[in-house]
Formats: structure tokens, sequence, C-alpha cells
């Protein structure tokens, strides 16, 4: 997570600036600063690939499209409309939002290589309409004399001065973009990036993330070609078809995808480099005739050996200079349980719940309630339906038959963070966490679920998200990546970024699975803690010890139906249930 620090902030920004002022001081050529204003509009169309791809994790293959949006939207508004510049400006960059929007909302149901090809096909039916609605576009020969704003007065028809306004731009838009992770927004984007299924599960509306990715990064594009047009006067539909959308992602992948920084310093390598490609001396100029074989093959080595591109080898440097990170965990307030339920009835009622997979009835018909303040537990074989039954009950599944009630609201149709924001919560019997975040920013994402009853903004989402940490004992922990703990903190951690979102039902899916007996016996501590708080716990897991220490009730499936239920005495006696663990198993274990 990155930090405010206001004295880095402000040397980078005078940089900036005094870089785009340095044709102000020395004689550049005018072919110099076009090519500085050149690179600093790309930089703004690749912060939008930083959105999308670094933070989203959602291809986009349509960059220069949405850039084409903003360069269309001045020059039509200002030669053909007669508008304002900013008017004009204000126009494209609102069109191009809707498109991202638009093109957002194909992700409903399409991911990976789907979604490349649909960015790819808006891609060409935009570059196709560019050149063949010759009325509107003026087709491909382009449009001219594009006006230069004017901005309280002050006249950037110079050259020189346009460039120093769109740095000074680009550099507000970097310093939104990178701050943009550490809010409830931008975790929720990484989330999304890092696991999606879990994202959702933890109550993250991942469908609107997606859309708001894709419309932001159109946006930034947008704003992007609409400066490119003012600064060259001069536009054709050959500056925003696919190729130019390769540049701009290859420029986010050479500077490093998930660092605006890296992806202003990597478009400043991809505009210059055909340049110093140029002035090679005598003998190397068969690389030019190769120019496409170069870049292919660089842009394929970066992949491999810097998937972090530049940015990653500038963090690491960085890395060895800080001190080590470290968590105040002094003030942190006890966790405290929402379990105050004034309503009558189950907590949750399954009500002839079934789950078909073509013929496969992996639920097959359960009847079965969970009463408030008790510890439930769902046992069964191996593959007897019961991570699918809890599949149906948080929502990744809709039942085939039956019905899901929680807290007596039938929540069969809703999908998962809808269920979530109802106070279901759970945890999975493979690990899911977002690997690259920090335990507090895996544990924060489940705080800030919709409906989450604690005070609204960061402070307080952080405060409880420490407060759930230390429930499970890592809020020293608080700081580190999660994929480098070990493997029964990672547990902890998913079971204190449930407990943040204030779960009226906790789901566990074999909590106890891959820990060794002394992470189980912390477990079993934990649970009864849990149950000391009053929660409302529903798991399942194989380990018949465990759960008979810990449960008020157990049932029983084999082959997706319930075959018993009772307290833990009753059931670990019923023969039917011996039977069935003994027929396919061998043991009871
Ligand atoms: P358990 O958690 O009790 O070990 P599961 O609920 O994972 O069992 O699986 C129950 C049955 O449903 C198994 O036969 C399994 O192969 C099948 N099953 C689970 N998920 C799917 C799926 N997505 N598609 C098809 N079959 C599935
Ligand atoms: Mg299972």
């Amino acid at each position: 997570m990155q930090r405010l620090h206001l004295p880095t902030l402000i040397g980078l920004g005078i940089l900036a600036i005094a870089a785009a002022a340095v044709p102000y001081l020395f004689d550049v050529s005018a072919y110099v600063v076009q090519m500085f204003m050149q690179a600093v509009t790309y930089a703004v169309a690749v912060l939008g690939m930083v959105v999308v791809l670094g933070y989203t994790g959602q291809i986009n293959l349509a960059q220069a499209a949405f850039f084409g949006f903003g360069a269309y939207g001045v020059a039509l508004g200002t030669v053909a409309g007669d508008l304002n510049f900013w008017v004009s400006l204000a126009l494209g960059v609102g069109t191009a939002t809707l498109a991202g929007l638009a093109l957002g909302m194909t992700t409903i149901r399409l991911g990976g290589h789907y979604l490349a090809m649909i960015t790819i096909s808006f891609q060409q039916i935009f570059d196709l309409v560019l050149v063949n609605w010759i009325e509107v576009t003026r087709g491909p020969d382009g449009i001219a004399g594009i006006p230069r704003p004017t901005m309280f007065g002050w006249e950037l028809a110079d050259d020189r001065a346009y460039l120093l306004f769109c740095a000074i731009a680009l550099y507000v838009l970097v310093f939104a973009v990178w701050w943009l992770p550490n809010t409830r927004l931008g975790r929720a984007m990484r989330s999304v990036r890092e696991n999606e299924l879990a994202a959702e599960v933890v109550g993250v509306h991942t469908l609107r993330i997606k859309v708001v990715a894709f419309s932001l990064s159109a946006l930034l594009g947008a704003i992007g070609g609409g400066l490119y047009a003012g600064g060259f006067a001069y536009i054709s539909p050959d500056n925003f078809n696919f190729a130019r959308s390769i540049e701009f992602l290859t420029a986010t992948l050479l500077g490093g995808v998930q660092s605006p920084f890296g992806g202003v310093i990597g478009t400043v390598l991809i505009v210059q480099m055909p340049e110093w490609l140029k002035h090679l001396p005598e003998s190397l100029q068969v690389i030019k005739d190769v120019y496409l074989a170069v870049y292919g093959i660089g842009v394929i080595l970066i992949m491999v050996f810097l998937p972090e591109g530049i940015w990653g080898l500038i963090k690491v440097w960085r890395a060895k200079f800080a001190k080590p990170a470290t968590t105040d965990t002094s003030g942190i307030a006890p966790l405290d349980f929402d379990v105050a339920g004034a309503k009558d009835g189950p907590m949750l009622r399954l009500d002839a719940l079934a789950k078909h997979f073509g013929g496969l009835k992996a639920v097959d018909g359960i009847d079965l309630d969970v009463q408030r303040g008790t510890v439930h537990a769902l046992i069964g074989p191996n593959g007897s339906g019961k991570t699918t039954s809890l599949n149906v009950v948080n929502g990744i599944y809709r039942p085939t038959l039956g019905r899901v009630v929680l807290d007596g609201e039938d929540v069969s149709q809703m999908r998962p963070h809808q269920r979530a924001s109802r106070g279901l919560g759970r945890t999975f019997q493979n690990i899911r966490l977002f690997a690259t975040l920090s335990a507090l920013e895996n544990v924060m994402i489940g705080a800030q679920r919709d409906n989450n009853p604690i005070p609204s903004g960061d402070k307080a989402i952080r405060a409880r998200a420490m407060s759930a940490l230390d429930f499970v004992g890592l809020a020293d922990r608080a700081h580190m990546i999660v994929r480098n703990l070990p493997y029964g903190h990672q547990r902890l951690v998913e079971i204190a970024r449930v407990l943040a979102g204030h779960p009226k039902l906790l789901l566990l899916d074999e909590p106890a699975a891959g820990l060794n007996q002394t992470e189980k016996m912390e477990l079993v501590a934990l649970l009864k803690r849990l149950r000391g708080h009053g929660l409302t716990v529903f798991l399942i897991d194989h380990d018949m010890g465990l759960v008979e220490k810990i449960s008020d009730r157990i049932s029983v499936l084999n082959f997706g139906r319930k075959i018993a239920e009772g307290t833990p005495q009753e059931v670990l006696r019923n023969p039917d249930v011996i039977a069935a663990y003994l027929g396919t198993e061998g043991k009871v274990n």
C-alpha cells in the first residue's frame, strides 16, 4: 500500500514540470517538442490501461478507440460544431465513458480470451466507422485545423505552453491513478484481479467494478486523445487503429502494468524508440529493416524477464533502502459481534434444496435448519455434496430446486455479493485470498462490504480490519503480503476477512484442511471463541474429532441426501452413519 510521502510527490511534480519547461529554457527544435507532446498525451491513455489491466486485471485492446473518441470529440466539436474546446472535450470524454461502460458490460458473461476478442472487435468497428462514415468523420482524409484552447485567458497556442499544460494535466492524473489503489474502489478492483470468485463472495459487486474500470479507462483514454487532437491540430483514422492499441498495451507492460509512473516511463520509451533507431550507426542499419521483429522480440523478452516492467526493477531497488514495514498495533478495539437478532426462527433454512449437474444429483433434496447461536456441522464422505451445498447456500450456484432462506429472507436467486451484504460470510476449502495484497488489505475488503454496520470511510474500515486481524492473532502481520505467510496463517487471514464483515452466519468449508495438529487445536479454540460470542456457524468438515469437539448439532450427507441429524453423540452412534463412512473410506477419521 502506498503512503503519501509529500516531499517525493512534490519532487516528482517539479521534475515533470521542469522537463516540460525545458523548451522554454533551451533552444529545442519544434520537432522535439512535438515528440514530447505525443509522449505526454499517450501517457494519459496508458494510465487508463494501468487502471483496467494493471489494477483490475481486465484485458483491453481497444484503448486507441477511446483515445479516438476524445480526439474526434475535440476535432468535430471545434471544427464542425464550432464549439468551445472544453465543451468538445467534455463531449468526447462523455461519449467514450459511455462506450467504455457498454464494453465493460460484456464482461458479465465473458472473461479472459473472449474479453480480449470482444475488445479487438470493438476497436476494429471503431476503425471502420472512422474510415467509412465520411459525412461525419470525414473519412481517411481526417480533420485539420483543430484549435488550441485558452485557459483563464492564458493562450495555449504556443507549442511550449501547450506542452506545459499537458504535462501538468498528466501529473495530476498520475497522482489520482497512483492514489486509487488505496481507496475502497481501488481495493475492490485489485480483489477482482486477484481472485474474482472470492471477491464476489466477500461482497464485492464484481460486475460493477469491472464496468467502472472500463469506464475509467475509457475516460482517461479520451482525455489523452482530446489533448492529442489539440496538440497536433490534425487527426486521421490511422492514429486510432489496432496498432496504436497494441502500442498502448506495450507501453503499459514495458513500464510496469501496476504503476502509473511505470506507465509514463514505458510511454516515453515507446515514443522515443523509433527516434533512437534513426541515429543508429551505418553498420547497424539492418536493425531498422527488421524493426517490427525487434519490437516483437523486445515485448516477449519483457514479459518473460520483467513481468513487472521497468517499475518492478525500480521497486526492488527502492526496497533495498526502505525500512521494513511494520504495523502499529496499539489502540486496536476488540472485535464486536453484531449478533443481537430480534427475529425468531432458524438463521438458515434449506428447504428441499437440490443441485444437479446434468444427470448427477450432487445435492438431492435437503431439508436442514441451522439454529441461531449454534455451531452446526455438515459431515459426510468425500463427494457426498458438502461443498456443493455450501456453494448453493452462498450463491456460487443457483439451486436446481428448493430454497435457501437466510434469517427469514429467501436468498435463493441472489448473487453471492448480495448475500454477503445480508451478512452471509464464508471461507473456502482451498484458501482463496488476494495473494499479492497485504493481510490488512485482504481483511479491509471484507470490512468494506455493503451494509456492514460500521461508520463509513476508510478509517473505520481499517480499524475494523485491524480488530479482526487481532482477533485471530495476526495484528502484527498486518503489513505482510499474504502469499508470503505460512499456510496456517493464511487460513486465519481468510477467517479474519470474513469476520470483518460482521457475518450473522459464518460458513466454513473444511477449515482444518491442511493444518497440522497444533494449528488444529488453535482452530478449535478460535471456533469456541466465536461460539462464545454468539455467532452462528455452519461448517463442513471431514475430521470427526474436530466436529465432535465444537458442534452443537451434526447433519450427515451421503450421495447428496441427509441420512442423519442430531447431537454429536447421537450421530456418531448411528449405524447408517458408521456404514456410510466405513463403506466409502474404510475408517471413521
Ligand atoms: P464434498 O464437498 O462432499 O466432497 P462436492 O460437493 O464437492 O463433495 O461434490 C459432490 C459431487 O458433485 C461429486 O460427485 C462431484 O464430482 C460433483 N460436482 C461438484 N461440483 C461439480 C461441478 N461443478 N460440475 C459437475 N460435478 C460436480
Ligand atoms: Mg468439499
